[in-house]
């Protein structure tokens, strides 16, 4: 009889975003890895939107990138509309979004978990884990087969006991299309871990040939065109094509409101909570309902498709509501609808149960990661995934874990708001989330994170001499700025002083001159003399902010590191609260329940003042 290959380091179940992140992180590590899921053609399924990126999620793709990961070189091959989000604000809060074309977008992230060394995909359901000894060594499929491991890594998405409503029908699935996961869902169930019910929605989607674009507005995208990778090119991104802007009216909103007693979510059908920033229009009109019209943007599900992607109308209304509700809006009278809008519940487990390598505190060797931990979006998923494989790698490894701080990464705000304050509602990311934002932009997650991945594994040797290459290039550029000085006597003291308006009354260095805000690195650049100066935009853009807002970034490491000082002081999980004297009933409550691993997780519990957390310090130090 053929043997068929059934021993692995570690087993990631399900391909979605976080899937297939931690499956190609886990097996860049070097982990015999097997990634197990539904569908092999649902591989990098885009659910809902399809977009990558925005405010706070574009950090997260770039930070995925800076680690090795997929998701931004993806977005690359499969954008078919770029932009730079907050453009005209610091460099903190610019973020990067593309419109992505769905096929192409599963085909790239196919193509790479395909190529990759140390992975192999099988497709079928797993229904059960194999256990012994508060260890999970193992896992079961549909059909019985069994695999094993010394890691597992679930990241089931919507799927765990996922129900679909639409109006006041529902039924059992995982997203439209797809089977649920019930007998796994039941499994967990029996598991010490708390459980809750959460819930997301999305929009019908339209034909464009029934669409009249005439009557809206066009939203082309940004010229010169963004890229995600940072080893990415233009020349990587397909055929662009422009995005619309349409709106709601009281026309909209008076259907919307006659259909409200037959929605699930007003009628009491649905008991999980959706997402708050991203409601359903039956929501936006209830809750502001001194609004009369809201922005739709309709935006393109591919090149090879007519179908459209109506953003902003997420909908579980009837299906009767949805056809009206459409036809009222401008542009879309006679618009024919391809999918119903619908609302999915499913399971998702209390992420305070995890430690902050996303591996679960009951359950050795057991990781979660993406929305089964109470996120929503692409990019929370594929951030947490690529966390949780390289963990379920290292831990596969007997390895120390590897763990991302909030002063070093989005993925690390993520994962500490996550483990330490849980999450009522779909957790998704924000640039306010994080307090060191100044020093986390999107521009220097390379700089933040590819040396950190590299030392665990995770960065392939041409990614590694890419970004040797290129901060060689940054620092020689910001040295020959600081030693280059424009006097009266310089050839290029004309050009300069019409940037600077008023002459030059001594002279300066270049790097002075950078730090004026009324210049800019490409304007200086441009004068014959100083320029051309560094090829790379990216790298020109680096260098600039770094001598802009040297003084701002100085403050903030300094910040972070007087917070540091306690922030990794460990807390033993079964530390005794109740011998620390002074501490009030209240926060030994809290911090039994929560069980910070660290003081900085700690002081983050909302009630545990920072009195408390001397008094921890105190006893620790006693105990030491
Ligand atoms: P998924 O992408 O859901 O992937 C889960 C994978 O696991 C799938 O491949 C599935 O087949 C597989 N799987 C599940 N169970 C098993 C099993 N037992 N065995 C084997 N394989 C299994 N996000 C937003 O940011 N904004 C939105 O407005 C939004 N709306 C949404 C609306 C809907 C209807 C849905 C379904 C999702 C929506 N999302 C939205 C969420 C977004 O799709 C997810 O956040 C993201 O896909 C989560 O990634 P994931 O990897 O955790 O899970």
């Amino acid at each position: 009889m053929h043997s068929f290959e059934q021993n692995f380091d570690v087993i990631i179940v399900g391909g979605g975003h976080a899937g297939t992140e931690a499956a190609m992180a886990s097996a860049r590590i070097g982990a015999k890895t097997l990634l197990l899921t539904h569908n092999i053609e649902t591989l990098g399924q885009m659910s809902c939107n399809p977009a990558i990126g925005g405010i706070g999620k574009g950090h997260l793709v770039k930070e995925v990138d800076a680690l090795g990961g997929l998701m931004a070189k993806a977005t690359d091959k499969a954008g078919i509309q770029f932009r730079t989000l907050n453009s005209s604000k610091g460099p903190a809060v610019r973020a990067t979004r593309a419109q992505a074309d769905r096929q192409l977008y599963r085909a790239a992230v196919r193509e790479s978990l395909e190529n990759q060394p140390n992975l192999k995909i099988f497709q079928q359901a797993c229904d059960d884990l194999i256990v012994e000894q508060d260890k999970v060594v193992g896992v079961v499929t549909q059909m019985g087969l069994k695999f094993y491991a010394k890691s597992v890594v679930l990241t089931t998405g919507t799927f765990l006991g996922g129900q679909i409503h639409i109006g006041l029908e529902n039924y059992s699935g995982g997203r439209a299309g797809d089977p649920p996961s019930i007998a796994l869902a039941k499994r967990l169930r029996e598991l010490p871990f708390r459980v809750g019910r959460l819930k997301t929605g999305t929009p019908p989607r339209i034909d464009a040939r029934s669409v009249n674009f005439d009557l809206m507005q066009e939203q082309p995208g940004d010229n010169p065109l963004p890229v995600f990778s940072f080893m990415g090119k233009i020349s990587d991104h397909p055929t662009q094509i422009p995005c619309y802007i349409t709106h709601t009216n009281e026309k909209t909103h008076e259907v919307i409101r006659g259909g409200l007693d037959r929605s699930p979510m007003y009628s009491g059908v649905i008991e999980g909570i959706g997402p708050r920033y991203c409601p359903s229009i039956e929501d936006k009109i209830v809750r502001f309902s001194d609004k009369n019209s809201h922005q739709i943007f309709i935006e393109p599900e591919g090149l090879n498709t007519h179908e459209l992607y109506p953003n902003g109308i997420s909908t579980s209304l009837p299906f009767d509501v949805q056809v009206a509700l459409v036809h009222s809006i401008k542009g879309m009278e006679n618009a024919h609808i391809t999918r119903p809008g619908y609302a999915i519940e499913y399971d998702f487990f209390d992420p305070r149960d995890l430690k902050q390598s996303l591996e679960t505190k009951f359950i050795q060797g057991l990781f979660f990661a993406g929305q089964i931990n109470g996120t929503t979006g692409y990019e929370e998923a594929g951030a947490q995934g690529l966390l949780a494989g390289t963990n379920a790698a290292l831990a596969a490894f007997e390895k120390d874990s590897f763990i991302i701080r909030r002063d070093q990464a989005y993925l690390g705000v993520l994962v500490d708001d996550l483990t330490t304050l849980g999450t009522k509602e779909p957790y998704r990311m924000f640039t306010s989330r994080a307090e060191y934002r100044l020093l986390l932009r999107e521009d220097n997650a390379d700089i933040r994170l590819t040396e950190l991945g590299r030392q665990v594994g995770l960065i392939t040797d041409q990614q590694w001499a890419f970004f040797n290459h290129k901060i060689e290039n940054i620092e020689l550029e910001k040295q020959r700025l600081r030693s280059t000085w424009v006097h009266s006597k310089h050839a290029a003291l004309a050009e300069v002083n019409k940037l600077t308006k008023t002459p030059l009354q001594r002279e300066h260095s270049l790097e002075e001159l950078l730090r004026r805000p009324e210049i800019t690195y490409s304007q200086l650049m441009e004068i014959e003399g100083i320029g051309p100066g560094l090829e790379d935009q990216a790298s020109g853009q680096q260098v600039e902010i770094q001598v802009k807002y040297a003084g701002y970034i100085e403050r903030q490491k300094d910040e972070i590191e007087r917070t540091m000082r306690n922030e990794n002081t460990r807390l033993p999980v079964d530390f005794d609260y109740s011998q620390v004297s002074g501490l009030s009933n209240e926060v030994i409550a809290k911090l039994k329940e929560f069980k910070p691993e660290t003081i900085g997780q700690a002081s983050r519990i909302s009630g545990v003042t920072p009195a408390a957390v001397s008094l921890l310090l105190v006893c620790l130090k006693k105990q030491g």
